[in-house]
């Protein structure tokens, strides 16, 4: 894949007007925060765009400046420049992958090192905390000044994506643009609150209800969660009240991989997976078709329960033995 400078990004933004941005299907606090502080950015330019996105914005994240400004890929038009924001793949567009074939000029910007190099320009930085972090460099070469609220979504999703500053992905860059950010002057306490500490109990209930269900193997170097659509609807959960449960699996001290299923409506399977020290979850989810890092990864199956757990286990089998 030939990656693109990212000072011939901003020229492209420059030169261009009539932009839609797009963050994957099921947004996580990057891809959120990415597009709001993005999209806030070409505004600042004076230029005209959009936020599209094929998934409802989670109720979590409607605190946020211009959350409501989100449209979906059926309302909006044709616009000349696509810009894809944390987005590893094409697919991962959605429907909104309509808009991103109509456009004359497509940008990728991203931070997964499985990114294929799907648009015409291409910037990933595969090492980098959170695609919050590229775009904030972005801004700098694009020579935009910030304002508080656009800071604030950048950091948002830093913080997110670096599990508030823990993982390994947690670095002297990251904390760099975190802390030049945090000089905008937002609230960094009621932005932890918000993110943090502001669930509905029916996450809560979810939680205890997954936690019952953990299954160790391996000699408890494994931990897997399944959750069905009728665990779900008993606690009235939504699917971001599953957010967070693989985490919790990697928790628990004797764990090195984190297996959590959740089934969707449509009745395929979503797959996350944790590592802590050495298993190469992202190896795993390529091999069925999805990616990520090697800390944190994921795909879709569409093959039945059993079939979908037979072989993420026997993938995660061989990973632990490999990296042990
Ligand atoms: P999560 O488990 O939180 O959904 O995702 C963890 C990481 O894996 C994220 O960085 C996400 O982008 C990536 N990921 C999750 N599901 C998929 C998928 O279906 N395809 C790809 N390419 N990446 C995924
Ligand atoms: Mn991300």
């Amino acid at each position: 894949m030939t990656n693109n400078p990212l000072s011939e990004i901003a020229e492209a933004i420059k030169n261009g007007d009539d932009f839609a941005v797009i963050p994957h299907v099921s947004p996580d606090g990057d891809a959120i925060g990415s597009c709001l502080g993005l999209y806030q950015i070409l505004l600042t330019m004076n230029k005209r765009a959009v936020m599209v996105c094929d998934s409802r914005m989670p109720p979590i994240y409607s605190f946020l400046p211009y959350a409501y400004d989100f449209g979906s890929p059926e309302t909006a038009g044709r616009k000349k420049t696509v810009i894809t924001v944390d987005c590893a793949d094409k697919q991962r567009l959605g429907g909104a992958g309509k808009l991103f074939d109509a456009a004359e000029l497509t940008i990728n910007i991203d931070h997964h090192a499985t990114n294929d190099g799907f648009a015409m320009l291409n910037h990933v930085q595969g090492e980098t905390s959170s695609c919050c972090e590229v775009v904030y460099e972005l801004a700098k070469a694009l020579g935009v000044k910030l304002d508080e609220e656009t800071a604030l979504c950048l950091y948002m999703g830093i913080m997110t994506d670096t599990g508030r500053f823990s993982h390994s992905n947690t670095n002297v860059a990251s904390l760099t643009a975190a802390a030049e950010l945090m000089q905008y002057g937002f609230d960094v306490a009621k932005l932890n609150r918000q993110v943090y500490s502001h669930f509905p109990v029916s996450k809560m209930r979810l939680l205890a209800r997954a936690l019952n269900k953990l299954e160790l193997l391996a000699d408890g170097r494994i931990g897997l969660i399944p959750i069905s659509q009728k665990d779900m609807l008993e606690v009235r959960a939504t699917n971001e009240d599953c957010e967070g449960i693989v985490e919790r699996i990697r928790d628990i001290d004797t764990v090195e991989l984190a297996i959590f299923i959740r089934q969707a409506k449509d009745g395929s399977l979503k797959v996350s997976m944790r590592s802590n020290e050495y298993a190469n979850v992202a190896a795993i989810a390529e091999k069925f078709g999805g990616g990520g890092h090697e800390r944190a990864a994921g795909y879709t199956s569409y093959w039945n329960y059993q079939k979908t757990y037979n072989t993420v286990v026997d993938a995660a089998l061989r990973e632990i033995e490999n990296g042990d």
